[in-house]
């Protein structure tokens, strides 16, 4: 006997995955305003369409070893790890809760996942993902009031907190330290996960960011104009803080703040 949390989250896997292989597609077309819909799948090589047979999740790309079946070209190991990624988050996403938080988090991981990757390729967050995620997020909160006020008081949170930390940065630096795509992602990140969750979200994900610039200096030398994406740092620690969920009120009498 299956547990009913771990059948759907297995079948929630295997959705995931197909979301995940549409999620490449999106990830590399959208910034170039191609159609995500027509053509299909075809090899950046040779241009040849990919048949379905090889086009099955992560299964394919360990069948043709990662190469174009026509021409031998390889294909990049990342095509792979987005469906593995988006496949290990849906199956959370519906191994973990009910129903309708479910949706909403599968919906939600797999625009951040998209929102990430294109800003790791080309450093911009395209305003579309930006307004699908927030007209899902007050889509929800519409149907489901009882956590409006926690997202608004969220979002208040996110862009009061991470636009001081722009200005004082900016101040600082005498630079830009950050787009406005990270402004407006933590505003979807923050009326998704509520005010606690992202300023622990917006304190961590910068810790994890300078000392991911202090790797990129010690493995490739210093550069003035070294640039990260920031996106993705924010994107995934907020993803792990809303799986982690922490309870804050015991947090901070452990910290002794109350
Ligand atoms: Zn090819």
């Amino acid at each position: 006997m299956i547990e009913p949390g771990l059948f759907l989250g297995v079948i929630a896997a295997l959705a995931g995955m197909m979301i995940g292989s549409f999620l490449n597609v999106v990830i590399y077309r959208l910034p170039k305003n191609e159609s995500i819909v027509l053509p299909g799948s075809h090899c950046t090589s040779c241009n040849s369409a990919i048949k379905w047979y090889h086009n099955i999740p992560i299964l394919s790309y360990f069948i043709l070893r990662g190469k174009c079946a026509n021409c031998g070209e390889s294909f990049s190991f990342r095509y792979a790890f987005v469906e593995m990624l988006t496949g290990t988050l849906w199956f959370w996403g519906f191994y973990k809760y009910a129903l309708p938080e479910a949706i909403l988090f599968v919906i939600i991981v797999s625009i951040l996942i998209a929102i990430s990757f294109i800003d790791i390729d080309l450093m911009i967050i395209p305003l579309v993902l930006i307004l699908m995620a927030l007209v899902v997020l007050f889509g929800y909160y519409l149907i489901y009031p009882e956590n409006a006020i926690t997202a608004i008081w969220g979002m208040l949170m996110g862009v009061c907190y991470l636009g001081g930390v722009y200005l004082l940065t900016k101040g600082m630096f005498k630079k830009e330290t950050m787009g406005m795509g990270d402004l407006q992602l933590i505003a979807v990140l923050g009326s998704w996960i509520g005010p606690m969750n992202i300023a622990a979200t917006i304190f961590l994900g910068s810790l994890i960011t300078l000392i991911a610039f202090g790797i990129a200096n010690r493995l490739s030398g210093k550069e003035a104009d070294r640039a990260l994406p920031f996106g993705p740092f924010l994107a995934f620690t907020g993803i792990a803080m809303f799986m982690l969920n922490p309870d804050w009120m015991n947090v901070m009498k452990y910290l002794h703040v109350i």
